[in-house]
């Protein structure tokens, strides 16, 4: 069985662990600031705060930025919910747009046309680890006066013409969830080239203050432990070699695979394959999903339904694009830890079973 993910814990990894719960501070303290410091390196240096997930790191950007009740903030329909649940959370409203049938990232023409006078932002995602129009949408957001922001929770060390994303935006956020290109078991980080921003999320992460019960605004607890700090360092020390083995894996099976619509990577962008997402066209696709189950290759389909269909957000809306990547996109196993030949093995299965017409 070769597995669709793989997270990879190492002795490394345990050791930090063990260190850090000999130490007896367990909480946010000097491993959190560590990281965060470390972190800043995938991101041109600018400031790292570290939160206790993708989905606080999104959440804490928004406040950050003044984003609140009565704005609007563009995101795409096809993503985690995350994206969509944060901007909710933040109290403004998410308003979703198409998405490109190649890169499966936002739309800018999309984008531009859905801005209205309570448009506050923009947040396109770097799904599946590409970069999204980042020239495009920050050339959009200029010209109408609106924040940017980026969704990098798949997107660790991916750029654009040379520049990381993460430091587009006013506000960008990753995430450290066990299946991301790496890890701190849970956890997230903004990255903002903002001092202001950056002390504001200090503050809202914890309760509002920046020295103890002097709290200045209403804030939340939203810290990093050092526990989780301690394996996000190791694993940050793993990210430039597992990332070039996920793209190497990637260019194997583009090669390999004939059968099926393979991800192509956009001019000027460096993909870091959270992902490997093909195009089942003329099939069905969870029949494939299941008949490459059944030889042996796991799969996903992220995401089957999109955001703006889900019971949670449930509107009428019209997006063909997504509704034909979300009905025809399947997630290939592309992570550090396949040998060659599960990759031959994989490419081999996926054309089999594209011939049969499953
Ligand atoms: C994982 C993910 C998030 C949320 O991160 P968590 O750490 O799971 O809270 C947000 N957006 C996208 C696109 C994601 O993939």
């Amino acid at each position: 069985m070769i597995n669709a993910a793989q997270p990879i814990i190492g002795d490394e990894e345990r050791e930090a662990v063990d260190r850090v719960m000999r130490s007896g501070m367990l909480a946010q303290g000097p491993e959190v600031a560590a990281f965060e410091s470390e972190f800043s390196s995938v991101v041109s240096g600018l400031h790292c705060v570290a939160v206790n997930s993708g989905t606080s790191a999104l959440h804490m950007g928004f406040l950050a930025a003044g984003v609140g009740p009565g704005d609007e903030i563009i995101v795409p329909s096809f993503t985690f919910a995350a994206t969509a649940n944060a901007v909710a959370l933040a109290g403004a409203t998410p308003v979703f747009v198409d998405v490109d049938i190649d890169t499966f990232t936002m739309d800018p023409a999309a984008a531009e046309a859905a801005i209205t006078s309570r448009t506050k932002g923009i947040m396109p995602v770097h799904l599946y680890g590409q970069p999204a129009d980042l020239v495009a949408l920050s050339g959009i957001a200029e010209r109408h006066g609106l924040i940017l922001f980026e969704d990098a929770a798949q997107a660790h060390a991916a750029s654009l013409d040379g520049r990381p994303v993460g430091t587009w935006g006013v506000a960008s956020s990753f995430s450290f969830y066990p299946t991301k290109n790496m890890t701190s078991g849970e956890g997230g980080m903004v990255t903002t080239a903002d001092v202001e921003v950056a002390r504001r999320l200090r503050l809202l992460r914890n309760q509002g203050m920046e020295k103890r019960y002097a709290n200045e605004i209403v804030g939340f607890n939203t810290r990093m432990t050092d526990i989780h700090a301690a394996i996000g360092r190791v694993q940050l020390t793993k990210l430039a070699g597992w990332t070039a083995t996920r793209q190497r894996n990637a260019a194997f099976l583009s090669e390999a695979i004939t059968e099926v619509v393979t991800p192509p990577t956009a001019p000027g962008a460096v993909h870091v394959f959270h992902q490997y997402t093909v195009r089942i066209e003329g099939h069905d696709r969870d029949a494939f999903a299941a008949e490459l189950m059944k030889r042996g290759i796991g799969s996903g389909v992220y995401y089957p339904t999109p955001i703006h269909r889900l019971p949670s957000f449930a509107l009428d809306l019209d997006l063909p694009v997504t509704d034909t990547v979300a009905a025809q996109c399947l997630s290939l196993p592309v992570h550090p830890a396949l040998s060659d030949d599960d990759l031959q093995t994989i490419a081999e299965t996926v054309n089999a079973v594209a011939r049969a017409g499953s």
